[in-house]
């Protein structure tokens, strides 16, 4: 269902960052270059923005390292960094709608979803890691031999973020939380079509009191400012979200510069298993929220729904009925639960994806077209007979697409679940304790679902096997990625 008013909402709010954040102050790039960001509504320019290159990557590592070496920050005490992360929260709170009004505008998410859920949860994450500035400590080992033995936590130094457009501002709140729970310095780059909700909470995270140069943002493209900062011989650790080609070439970066260690978060194409004995219609409705989520833009969409054969024909009927129901639309029209596609280039790779699905033999049930000509709507868009060869079920589509696929047993649907270069996620539906269990140790991911979906709490782990990545984000495991561990032995001597 298409619910669009004559003309786009406009935003409530206004733009008033544009440029490079760099040792505490916006700048003007080097280069004096900008780059139009835009309205995926409309594909109309938003603003222009500074456009960072070497240069400007340079000005904010430099800016980064002397607040690292020379501090305050990472000698600060854990409480005094966890207040500061407490009154940044607080700022997002309070200006809530403005920032997810922002959001909204910039990446074609609905409103109702941004003001509601996105920004609260980046509220309740940036509290969980002020919660941990304070807690983070070493340990004493009981080593063989007259030896004082101590181990250190410390912070690991400058971190270089590079964020992905699918989630702006909850990608920099889970890179720039724990980074700074532990005491580091970040130079972070944004995604080229998402720059302005991050630049945006930057500044209130100075008006809470980060110092100058403990947080720089830069805006820019990949292969220039992405690049520089993956390959730059003064950062001393690597955090990417993106898709796993580009995993790739940041992961060679980083060891063909100074081998700085990395974590990354990439690609998906998740499993959502749905057994027989499960109860359809919850699993109908919770398989379509898997896939069409964030306009299907979600590195772990249950983006290959397997179904038992016994309610495969009911399912298939059932999901067709949810693709055709769901609103899509103006994102800040109330109501409306599918936006834009972020841009032109995503657009056209989702309707090359769907006419490859058509020409491979699956079976169209649902969409399949773009909506208008103007901005970036899709269809929901189902397909049925999908087999596993069909590039539609080996390729992170990254679109309102949905790929039904028959099984038969648990033996089957084990291996064809785990025949993907990707290991992020899978969703189970079951309601058999058996089923679950073997399901549970089978499935080589990172996060199973049982009977739910994009469950993303502050304090559970994310991140993949295999070609989905390395490390995890959220939770304690992200602190470990910001911290360096450091032995002191020293021989215990009677007085
Ligand atoms: P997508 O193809 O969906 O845009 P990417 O993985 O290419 O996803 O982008 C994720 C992030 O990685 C973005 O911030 C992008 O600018 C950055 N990026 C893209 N190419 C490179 C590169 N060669 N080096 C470093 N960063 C890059």
């Amino acid at each position: 269902m298409f619910s669009m008013a004559a003309e786009p909402i406009t935003p409530p709010v206004e733009v008033h960052h544009t440029q490079l954040l760099i040792d505490g102050k916006f700048v003007d790039s080097a280069s004096g270059k900008t780059f139009p960001t835009l309205d995926p509504r409309t594909g109309e320019v938003i603003a222009h923005v500074a456009e960072a290159d070497l240069e400007d990557v340079n000005r904010a590592v430099s800016a980064a390292r002397k607040a690292f070496d020379e501090g305050p920050w990472p000698k600060m005490t854990g409480y005094e960094r966890s207040h500061i992360l407490y009154r940044f929260a607080d700022l997002i709170e309070k200006h809530n709608d403005e920032i997810a009004a922002l959001e909204t505008w910039n990446s074609g998410k609905p409103y109702e979803h941004t003001s509601q859920k996105e920004v609260p949860l980046v509220t309740r994450l940036m509290r969980y890691y002020a919660g941990w500035a304070d807690k983070i400590h070493g340990l004493t080992v009981p080593a063989d031999g007259p030896y004082h033995v101590q181990v250190l936590h410390e912070p690991i130094g400058v971190a270089g973020q590079i964020i992905p457009w699918n989630f702006p501002l909850m990608m920099f709140a889970w890179k720039v939380g724990p980074a700074l729970a532990c005491g580091n310095t970040i130079v972070l780059k944004t995604a080229e079509q998402t720059p302005l909700s991050a630049l945006y909470v930057s500044k209130l995270l100075h008006e809470a009191g980060l110092p100058a140069g403990v947080l720089n943002v830069v805006s820019g493209f990949g292969p220039t400012a992405g690049a520089a900062i993956a390959s730059h011989m003064d950062i001393d650790k690597l955090v990417f979200t993106g898709s796993t080609v580009t995993g790739k070439i940041v992961l060679e970066l980083a060891a063909r510069s100074n081998l700085k260690p990395a974590t990354l978060e990439l690609g998906g194409k998740s499993p959502m298993i749905v057994m027989d004995d499960a109860d359809i219609d919850q699993a109908v409705e919770l398989a379509h929220f898997a896939l069409f989520f964030n306009q299907g833009q979600c590195c772990c969409a249950g983006s290959r729904t397997f179904v038992h054969e016994r309610v495969y024909d009911e399912f298939v009927e059932k999901s067709k009925a949810h693709a055709l129901k769901r609103i899509v639309g103006d994102p800040f029209k109330n109501g409306v639960q599918q936006g834009p596609q972020v841009d032109e280039k995503q657009l056209n790779k989702i309707m090359h994806y769907i006419e490859s699905g058509i020409n491979s033999g699956a079976t169209l049930v649902a969409g399949g077209n773009r909506i208008g000509n103007k901005g970036f709507y899709v269809q929901p868009t189902v397909f049925s007979d999908v087999k596993d060869e069909m590039a539609i079920a080996r390729e992170d589509i990254f679109g309102p697409v949905q790929s039904i696929l028959k099984f038969k047993d648990l033996d089957e649907i084990i291996r064809r679940a785990n025949a993907t270069e990707y290991g992020l996620a899978a969703g189970v539906f079951t309601n058999n304790m058996n089923t679950a269990n073997t399901l549970m140790r089978a499935l080589r991911v990172g996060t199973v679902w049982f009977n739910c979906f994009h469950v993303f709490d502050p304090t559970i782990p994310f991140g993949g096997y295999k070609m989905s990545g390395q490390g995890r984000e959220k939770g304690i495991d992200s602190l470990k990625n910001y911290l360096q561990v450091k032995a002191v032995v020293t021989p215990l001597k009677n007085p």
